[in-house]
């Protein structure tokens, strides 16, 4: 079994063939060759008892006609030419007769038949044969004998004798002839079968290294075999596999990439591990908010160390219910709603955990802005109203008996009714460009010929405060924009360096080309100026760097928010560079033109 197992197909066929085709040589050497032999002899048999009636009917034709058994001899001799063996008469005393190889005295010396076998048997039962081995030729001998009659009755027996080396000589030539058909038979099997499985071997040799080639994975492998055999329906079914198996893969890494993309496309952090923790997916917004490299295959203890975000998925890992819960990551700055929820494990494993993490940091900036903007709406609206109060209640109080009190007093009540309705049109104003009601007009615009309108509108506030206000266009383009919301967010700008800067002071416009195309509008003053912290706020709602200051030239804390949000709405931005002590510059880019 082992020498079977380590010898190739090729040696097994050719090893097989040769010896099923020597089996059945030698088979036929050792069952025909025999048998053969006693056919012929047999028919030998035959031959000479012929041969020997034959010779019995000469002597009876000599005897019928009275001839003696003593002068048969020269008849045998002559009748003998007829047949091809030896002829023998042998008298019923045994005495030989006549002979056609021994004439003469050497006839009478020849010793007595009348024992042969083969006489007794045809005295006795009318026909004898015997085989012996003659010592003087060497070969072995037939004999047949027939009884030889006259009338009813027997005078003598006819025995014809035939060497059986011609037999012998016709199975040595068959033995010959088989073993050379056996070595001829040999060659063309094992020849045919060299042939017939080398025609076998390479297509087999074609579908192993295929079949190779599969199980390391390459599945775009195909068997080529021309044939119309079991070969052939062997790689059919191969080819079918691998293109069912490629089908198979092809649809799962299609799916894959459509879970991938779902997965990265997503805004919300997802992370799934299984039932012993370790990271199975992290999508990209995962980690991206958690500035993670390689995650997965890691223990999530490893990926994200936040206490809230291990309790949810121990929780989850051990009961499978589902859990929620806000959980805010200082280092990030960044606040995420987290759902837990179980999933299934892989063959038969236990459940895993899969969370996504919502950034509402966003959501809860806004809701403390929204809520700090209420706060300091009321704040505001409340100071006022305050103060209204308070002058009315002196003026009911007694003075308005007082013509002079009462007159001062209403004044205050007016400014202050006035404020309240400057707060009011701010707000409204903002709540309006933030809802986004008003499309922008678009239209060819000249911010030069914006700014010197602003500054004409203006020029009487600037005479009234003392302060030099002048404008200039150094040859800004003509820009494609809505030219009301470049004159409100100018109006705003120069309203409020007009304000802030003390009398004496100047203020500056000019209108210039912009670096990149569109144009620039900067509003420059040489008033108090802002101190480096404040300048990322003030464009906040209610920032104020200087609170009773702005109150009392009548601001709201609302002008640079609504400048921020008019410039937006066309696409332009607004500066701001200022130094405390040296003055402030705003400047308004425009592009030259919406997209
Ligand atoms: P306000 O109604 O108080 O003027 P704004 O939003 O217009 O509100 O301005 C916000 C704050 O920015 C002001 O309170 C003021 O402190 C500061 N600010 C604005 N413009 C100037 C300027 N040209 N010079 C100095 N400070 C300014």
């Amino acid at each position: 079994m082992s020498l079977g197992v380590r010898m190739s197909l090729r040696t097994r066929m050719a090893v097989t063939a040769v010896a099923a085709s020597a089996a059945a040589l030698t088979a036929v050497l050792v069952l025909v060759g025999p048998g053969l032999r006693a056919r012929a002899a047999a028919r030998e048999r035959e031959t000479l008892l012929a041969e020997a009636r034959l010779m019995a009917r000469v002597a009876e034709e000599h005897l019928g006609r009275g001839g003696s058994l003593a002068d048969l001899d020269p008849i045998v001799d002559a009748a003998a030419g007829e047949v091809r063996a030896r002829v023998t008469i042998i008298a019923l005393d045994g005495r030989v007769v006549a002979d056609s190889t021994v004439s003469g005295p050497d006839l009478a010396a020849l010793e007595n038949h009348g024992q042969r076998p083969e006489v007794r048997e045809a005295l006795a039962s009318g026909a004898g044969s015997d085989v012996r081995h003659s010592a003087t030729t060497g070969e072995d001998l037939m004999y047949a004998a027939v009884p030889v009659h006259l009338g009813k009755d027997v005078h003598a027996v006819a025995r014809v004798a035939h060497s059986l080396a011609d037999i012998d000589e016709q199975v040595r030539e068959l033995r010959h002839t088989v073993v050379l058909s056996l070595l001829l038979a040999f060659a063309i099997t094992t020849a045919l079968s060299a042939l017939f499985s080398s025609s076998l071997v390479g297509p087999l040799r074609e579908i192993m290294q295929a079949a190779r080639q599969l199980a390391a994975g390459d599945l775009t492998t195909r068997i080529r075999v021309q044939r119309r055999d079991e070969l052939a329906e062997l790689a059919g079914i191969l080819n079918h596999a691998a293109a069912q198996l490629q089908q198979r893969v092809l649809e799962l890494s299609r799916d894959h990439a459509r879970t991938d993309a779902i997965l990265s496309a997503m805004e919300e952090g997802v992370l799934a591990v299984d039932y012993k923790g370790l990271v199975l997916v992290a999508n990209d917004a995962l980690r991206q908010h958690f500035d993670l490299s390689e995650p997965l295959g890691r223990h999530y203890l490893e990926v994200v160390r936040q206490r809230e975000v291990s309790e949810i998925i121990e929780g989850v890992l051990q009961d499978g219910e589902r859990r929620t819960s806000e959980i805010e990551v200082p280092r990030l700055h960044l606040v995420f709603a987290v759902t837990g929820v179980s999933f299934p494990g892989a063959d038969g494993l236990a459940p895993g955990a899969i969370l996504t993490f919502h950034n509402t940091t966003e959501r809860r900036r806004l809701e403390r802005v929204r809520r700090d903007f209420v706060a300091n709406a009321s704040h505001e609206l409340r100071t006022p109203l305050t103060s209204i109060r308070g002058f009315v209640e002196a003026l009911e109080d007694g003075a308005a008996a007082d013509p002079a009190l009462a007159t001062r007093f209403l004044g205050k009540i007016h400014a202050q009714a006035d404020r309240m309705a400057a707060l009011a049109d701010d707000l409204l104003e903002l709540s309006r460009l933030e809802s986004e009601e008003r499309a922008p007009n678009w239209t060819n615009v000249r911010p030069g010929a914006v700014a010197a309108e602003v500054a004409a509108s203006l020029a009487a506030l600037a005479t009234e405060r003392g302060i030099a206000l002048a404008q200039r266009d150094e040859g800004a383009p003509e820009v494609v924009s809505d030219a009301e919301c470049l004159r409100r967010i100018l109006e705003n700008i120069v309203d409020n360096a007009l304000k802030y800067t003390q009398e004496g002071g100047r203020v500056e416009v000019v209108a210039s080309p912009a670096d990149g195309g569109g144009a620039v509008v900067e509003v420059r003053d040489n008033g108090p100026g802002i101190a480096a912290e404040h300048l990322p706020r003030i464009f906040e709602r209610f920032y104020r760097v200087d609170k009773a200051r702005s109150r009392e030239l009548g601001g709201t804390g609302l002008g640079l928010a609504i400048v921020k949000h008019l410039a937006e709405s066309v696409g332009a931005r607004v500066e701001v560079e200022s130094r405390p002590g040296r003055g402030s510059c705003f400047r308004l880019r425009i592009p030259p033109t919406h997209d």
